[in-house]
């Protein structure tokens, strides 16, 4: 698996959703690992090392991958209601 492309990943993912009758969103994960999914302040010094996140701004923290896996999740929701408005 770890040949594969994150294109091949995707369609892979969109297949078997589509197969499954599970709906797929797709976000920009542009900052989602230097995001605080408590507070949304952005910056570089908020993920001192690879697998720590501390947010300079409201002092929230969590391990990194967890935070980014929230911004995502946040931002899967906000694309959902968006999509689905009206
Ligand atoms: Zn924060």
């Amino acid at each position: 698996m770890h040949s594969w492309s994150f294109h091949q990943l995707g369609s892979f993912i969109a297949c078997k959703a589509r197969q499954a009758g599970i709906a797929l969103i797709h976000v920009d994960p542009a900052y989602t690992s230097r995001q605080c999914s408590a507070c949304g302040h952005t910056d570089r010094a908020n993920r001192p090392e690879q697998a720590v996140f501390s947010c300079t701004s409201c002092g929230f923290a969590e391990h990194a991958d967890v935070n980014a896996a929230r911004n995502i999740a946040a931002r899967g929701v906000a694309g959902w209601a968006v999509s689905h408005a009206a």
